[in-house]
Order: structure tokens, then sequence, then C-alpha cells
């Protein structure tokens, strides 16, 4: 039986946040941009665009440095709702070609084309189209990696920057490979580098051809990995991050019927603050929420409403949906369930607030992306993120915000899949980022470009 090699695309955004502020306002188009604060302020470069990179301007690096280098450049004040919206866009166009895509970061996802060679072609006429179709609805440049395995692919994609389409095949582990600098590989961090430079490695041929024995003197138990790395074996899979719900919902069923007012409020509360903070795990912030009321006579009721604007904390779902149960007039009758559903979730709407968890969401990955270029010397620099940030340092996570109440009867009811928001973000307790999937922005949230 044939066994097509497995195709990978690593779709990896070029200066995301500076471009969708170029893609929002042409008259940036060009020039050099600087995302990450104000111009005099005391934050640190977020993202830049190409043109400020041609001046040495560079991720992590303080703005008054970045003003010494290009004082020409366009400052500007991170506006992390319209990165989320504009990384929802984009995902939902990765969907229109496989379901296979795990959201990486805020700004790179992973697309397995294995199954879709017959009906759009090879992977590289597949990245060439979603490149177009990239710059067509965003009006943003991305660099696509193609590869049979995770780690070939995010490589080939760092070589296609910006703008390129690359491949890596099983191939060119033991040719192109060999020239290239071991720091190109993802997971050698300065750090690591520095200590290979020691051993006289300094490409990744040196690094496949020494014996194993001498890395292992030196790296022990890393040895292995590094040796992976440097034939661009990866046993790493795509984990396919599932869709955005539509609705996200709680009910409970009461052990005994309820006739209570004050304990219908408190449930209701309860339910809401949990479906809130669903919500916002997912990155999403609602329009419209539902009050479901079932009586003892199993007559069920419902009401909703839909607002202007996006409802992102849990105090104001929980006051839309009270409103929603008095409208109800539910009166001394017998009620045997209740529930609150939040729905109509519109990214492009997502507002920010200064309570929002994205702020921390937006933190972390900053934190963390810093960290993975620049090594743990950089982590006292992103420590300074967060007073130059107001706001960022806000604490409430997402546990904090939930509220206890409810309890053990509740059960969450999610239709069309689960979560997703930050994917990097997925499964990172850093800085209160919770959030098993992460949308948006995987790799946690943040200011990855
Ligand atoms: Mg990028």
């Amino acid at each position: 039986m044939f066994v097509p090699t497995r195709a990978l695309l690593h779709v990896d955004m070029d200066a995301f946040f500076a471009a969708v502020e170029q893609a929002r306002r042409p008259e940036l188009r060009g020039l050099p941009v600087v995302v990450g604060g104000e111009r005099g302020g005391r934050g640190v470069v977020s993202t830049c665009s190409y043109e400020a990179r041609a001046f040495g301007v560079r991720t992590a690096m303080p703005i008054g440095q970045a003003e010494r280098l290009c004082p020409q450049a366009v400052f500007l004040p991170v506006d992390m709702g319209a990165y989320v919206a504009a990384h929802h866009r984009l995902v939902e166009l990765f969907r229109s070609v496989t379901d296979l895509v795990e959201v990486v970061s805020i700004d790179e996802a992973r697309l397995d084309v294995t199954g879709c060679r017959l009906l759009f072609g090879p992977p590289r006429a597949i990245a060439r189209r979603l490149q177009e179709q990239v710059h067509d609805a965003c009006g943003l440049g991305c660099s696509i990696g193609i590869g049979p395995n995770v780690l070939l692919a995010k490589l080939a994609a760092e070589l296609a920057k910006p703008g390129g389409i690359g491949e890596l095949a099983e191939a060119d582990v033991r040719g192109r490979l060999r020239d290239l600098p071991v720091g190109e590989l993802h997971g050698v961090g300065p750090v690591t580098q520095e200590r290979l430079a020691a051993l006289g490695l300094t490409t990744v041929g040196m690094l496949q051809d020494i014996p194993f024995a001498v890395l292992a003197a030196a790296f022990g138990r890393g040895a292995h990995g590094l040796r992976q790395l440097a034939f661009g074996r990866s046993v790493a899979t795509l984990r396919r991050t599932p869709a955005a719900p539509k609705s996200i919902g709680h009910e409970t069923t009461f052990a005994e019927d309820v006739n209570d007012a004050e304990t219908l409020r408190r449930t209701l509360v309860a339910l809401a603050d949990r479906a809130a903070a669903d919500a916002r795990r997912h990155g999403l912030a609602p329009h419209t929420v539902t009050v479901k009321v079932r009586f003892s006579t199993f007559h069920t009721v419902t009401r909703r409403r839909t607002f202007g604007r996006p409802l992102a904390t849990a105090p104001a779902v929980a006051a839309a949906a009270l409103g929603l149960l008095d409208e109800l007039a539910v009166g001394a009758r017998w009620v045997r369930l209740l529930g609150v559903v939040v729905s109509s979730f519109r990214h492009g709407a997502f507002q920010l607030t200064l309570d929002d968890g994205w702020r921390e969401v937006a933190l972390a990955e900053a934190v963390d992306r810093v960290h993975r270029r620049y090594g743990s010397r950089a982590l006292r620099l992103a420590g300074g993120l967060g007073g130059s940030a107001p706001g960022l340092s806000g604490g409430a996570g997402q546990a904090g915000d939930r509220g206890g109440g409810a309890s053990d009867g509740l059960s969450a009811v999610a239709s069309g899949g689960a979560s997703v928001i930050a994917p990097a973000v997925a499964g990172r307790p850093v800085a209160g980022f919770g959030g098993g999937s992460a949308g948006g922005l995987a790799g946690s949230p943040v200011a990855r470009a």
C-alpha cells in the first residue's frame, strides 16, 4: 500500500502585530512600525515591521533604544484586541483548507495537508494559495514551511521568512540542513548554542557528526534531544485544536424543585459566572445571553437578549441573565431546572477591558516568547514589561474569577466543539493564562511574531 509522506504546513505570520497595524492603516505601509509602546515610553518592542528591522530594531528591545536606532519609526501601543480578532479570521481561513489545524500561537499554526492533496494539489500549491488568501482576506503576509514533521516544517518556515515558502524533506537533513548554524534549530537557545560552541560545534552538520559519547559527556541526558534536532527528527505530532464553540452554557437541575427567588438568583449568577469563565478561556466575548427555566411541570421557557457590546466579564453576563430571569416572571412557580447560555461570539468586535484575561495572556506570551528567543538572561528584561504596561499586572486569571457557587449538579454544555482561543496558550498556567486551548493564541497568546 502506498503511504504518502506526511505533509505539514507551518504558517508563521510575518511581523504579525505590526502587520495588522499596517493593514488597517494603509498610511503606515512601507514605514518602520514599532509595536510595544508610545515614543518616550518605558516599554519594550513587542513586534516591529521589517522596515524597522532594517534599522536594527528587534523584539524585546527597550523602546528608547528602538527610538535611537530608528527615530523616524511610528511607535504604537499594543492593541491585543485587534490582533486577536485578526488571529480568529486567520484560523477560520486555515480551517477552510483542513480541519487538522493546530494553533501554535497567536501568529503561528500548523496544518496537516496530507489528506488534501487530491483536492487541492501538492503542498506547495496549497501553501501558495493559502498565502494569497491570507493576503486577500486580511492584508497580511506569512511565511510557510513544508515538511514531513513539525520540526522540519517549522524550520522551513523560519528559513523562508519573510513572505516565502520553504520546504525541507528528509533528504535535506544530510544536505541543506548541515550548513545551518546550530542556533537555527528550534530548541537550541543562546545558552545551548554557547555550550556547543565551546565544543567547537557551530553547524548542524557538526552536531550530526560528533561522536555521541562526546555529546553525552557534555550534555548528559540532553544529548539525545540535541542529536534528534540535528537530524530533524521529531516524534511530536500535530495536536488538533478544536474549533471554537458556537455557544457555551451551563445548567443545573435542582435536587428538589425550587420556588424561592433568592435561590434562583444565586444559582443563576453561579451559572453565568461559569459560562463567562469558559467563554473567556476560549478568548471569546459573548453578545447574547439566554436564560432557560424548566418548571416542575416540565414546561420550559427561554428568554434571550443580544447586546451591542460584548459582555467580556462575568458580572456583565450575570447582570444580563438576572434581567432575563426577571422578565420571565417566574413568580412562585416551582422550578426544576435553570440554565444560562452565552453565544454570538463576534471575534471582530472583541473589546478588551482592563480586567480582561487577555492582558495576562498577552503578558504570559510575551514573556514566553522573549525567553525562547533570547534565553534566560532576557527574563530580567521581560520583568520590566509589567511596569511599562499599565494593566498588565492585574492579577485575576481565570481561576480567580470563577465564582464558586455552582456546584456539583452543574453540567457544561458546549456546542460545536470546545474551545479555543489561544492555543498556544493552552495548558500553560503561566500568569493566569488558563485555557486549555487557546485560541487565539497558543503558545500563549501574546506576542509572538
Ligand atoms: Mg511570526
